[in-house]
């Protein structure tokens, strides 16, 4: 009996030499007997000789941790655990200290929850008491190690409209607003969620534990709620939001950065689709993502690399026949995207404010352009409400006319409906007239327009969007359309439609009033090159360009 429980010692002691689980065998007074394979994978490899001595110094030589809980810790009577990371490869582990053998104590290392490492001064954010940037590094340095049944997710959150507090009620109240903000996401999450100001107005949170998708946005939920409300600070009532972005880590990723990237891409979607809601991240998120900043990153180097250029599409009387003029539209041909559509990067080129530039040098060329034309034809240029209101926008009307010396008749600005929402748009375009510009309203009746807010304005024309023009499954065009000529009628405003394609569509709109057409059906945009054969061409079938 006795060889056999000697025998069998023997065994469990071999076996656990040879473990992969990283365990020691010490002494009461601290000296290692044994160890196993998995702690000198673990601790070998970073000291030399490998580890042997009191189990305390080899601790504190390869280990960060809080010394007095060590202590308690290795000087207990009872089981006891403590956590601490190792000091080369930032691994977090739960030291558990076992006194199942008389005389011996049984130390074991198992890879602890990144969310668990232990905090240090340096790694709280002073203003609002969370873990800064420096926590948020040493974390993501660790691989994602979780328990059976956990789900490593991460959420970024982004203030909305908190650049505008900062810069317009002064640095003071902005920080009194991120404190506040903070405290009510604190209430939000669990204890053990880490919490992290990354900087400025932006908040982090990790996760391991057991999260679901629909969990996981309900708590992005309570966020974009919770900022949503007031805050009042000094007596100011402030109005802030949240941009929420969330990625769950995929069960074969170790790594956090890879999350926190998914979840920034995600972020990055809710933001540029009208922020103040949550986005998960998704494969079609990245791929749209990733488009939308290849847009962006491309369109500032697009005028540097002549990658812009314009085609003019005709515009004609509908009495006479006779072209009266060419709208401007706007073409990209990037290197590395291909050609990308006005209706794909102008909205991102007003986001990103590069549509000052764009608009102007679109102003600059189209101007160019129609000088070389016979005298009586217009030339329309696209402006976006943003560009109008700028501060410079008038002086750059008038040095592009005077520099070109085009008559300001032969100019008409297409503004988009959203101006009519403008503080202040309706003195830009009176200005506009004083100078002789004309100024039409684009795409009339597709925005949120109010009749009250048309009478506003002074409009030279009115245009009608095509999608107003075909109507899927019918022959004519929609009633929309008569109810803007009808508009253009009581205000005194003529009405250019858009959009004719066939000579249906252009019979009916005549016999509607319309006096005024644009569309595939006269020509599609050409380049400038194209111009003088186009008008060549029309004066010798003068009069039969459409039927
Ligand atoms: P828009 O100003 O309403 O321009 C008319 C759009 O309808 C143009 O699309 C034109 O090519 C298209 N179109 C004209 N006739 C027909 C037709 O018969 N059938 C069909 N299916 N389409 C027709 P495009 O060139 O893609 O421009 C789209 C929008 O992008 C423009 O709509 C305008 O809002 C904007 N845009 C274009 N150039 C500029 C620019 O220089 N500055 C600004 N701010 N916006 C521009
Ligand atoms: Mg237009
Ligand atoms: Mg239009």
């Amino acid at each position: 009996m006795e060889t056999e429980r000697a025998q069998q010692a023997l065994l469990l002691n071999e076996l656990l030499k040879q473990s992969i689980l990283a365990v020691a065998m010490v002494t009461k007074d601290g000296q290692i007997l044994f160890k196993s394979q998995g702690f000198d994978a673990i601790f070998g490899n970073h000291r030399q000789p490998k580890p042997d001595g009191p189990i305390e110094t080899l601790i504190s030589e390869l280990l960060i941790c809080d010394e007095n809980k060590l202590r308690a810790c290795l000087n207990a009577e009872e089981n006891s655990q403590t956590l601490c990371q190792h000091k080369y490869d930032q691994t977090p582990y739960l030291l558990t200290i076992s006194h199942a053998v008389k005389e011996c104590k049984l130390i074991s290392f198992q890879p602890a929850s990144t969310t668990k490492l232990p905090s240090r001064p340096e790694e709280a954010d002073t203003l609002t008491g969370l873990g800064n940037r420096a926590r948020f590094e040493r974390l993501i340095q660790n691989p994602i190690s979780l328990q059976n049944g956990d789900q490593a997710a991460m959420m970024i959150i982004d203030l909305d409209e908190f650049k505008r507090i900062n810069d317009t009620l002064g640095h003071p109240v902005g920080d009194k607003l991120l404190k506040l903000v903070a405290k009510r996401f604190k209430k939000i999450f669990r204890k053990d969620d880490q919490l992290i100001r990354l900087g400025g107005d932006e908040f982090l949170a990790i996760f391991q534990d057991q999260n679901t998708l629909d969990s996981l946005i309900k708590l992005g939920e309570r966020i974009v709620n919770a900022a949503g409300k007031s805050f009042i600070i000094n007596g100011h009532q402030i109005d802030i939001g949240a941009s929420v972005g969330i990625a769950l880590a995929q069960p074969e990723c170790t790594k956090w950065d890879q999350v926190y990237r998914q979840a920034d891409l995600a972020l990055y979607h809710t933001k540029r689709n009208g922020k103040g809601s949550v986005s998960f991240y998704s494969a079609e998120i990245e791929e749209q993502t990733l488009m939308q900043r290849a847009i962006e990153i491309g369109l500032k180097r697009a005028l540097l690399k002549q990658e812009m250029f314009l085609t003019y599409q005709p515009q004609i009387d509908v009495k006479s026949q006779a072209i009266t003029g060419f709208e401007a539209l706007l073409r990209w041909d990037s290197g590395e995207l291909g050609l990308v559509e006005p209706d794909r990067f102008i909205a991102v080129a007003e986001d990103i404010g590069e549509i000052q530039n764009i608009g102007r040098w679109v102003l600059e060329t189209a101007c160019a352009e129609a000088k070389n034309w016979p005298d009586h034809l217009m030339v329309c240029v696209n402006v976006s409400p943003k560009q109008l209101m700028a501060g410079s926008f008038i002086h750059d009307i008038e040095r592009i006319l005077d520099k070109e010396n085009l008559h300001p008749s032969r100019l008409e600005l297409e503004i988009s409906e959203e101006v009519l929402f403008e503080p202040g748009a309706d003195a830009v375009v009176e200005k506009l007239f004083s100078l002789g510009v004309r100024v039409a309203l684009d795409d009339t009746g597709t925005g949120c327009n109010s009749l009250r807010q048309l009478k506003n304005i002074r409009f030279s024309r009115l245009k009608v969007d095509r999608s107003f023009v075909h109507v899927e499954g019918q022959e004519s065009p929609s009633d929309m359309v008569k109810t803007v000529l009808e508009i253009g009628k009581v205000l005194g405003v003529p009405v250019v439609v858009e959009g004719v394609e066939t000579t249906a569509e252009f019979q009916s709109l005549k016999d509607d009033g319309c006096s005024a057409m644009q569309g595939y059906l006269f020509s599609r945009p050409l380049t400038k090159d194209a111009i003088p054969t186009f008008l060549e061409t029309i004066d010798k079938h003068a009069g039969g360009i459409n039927e």
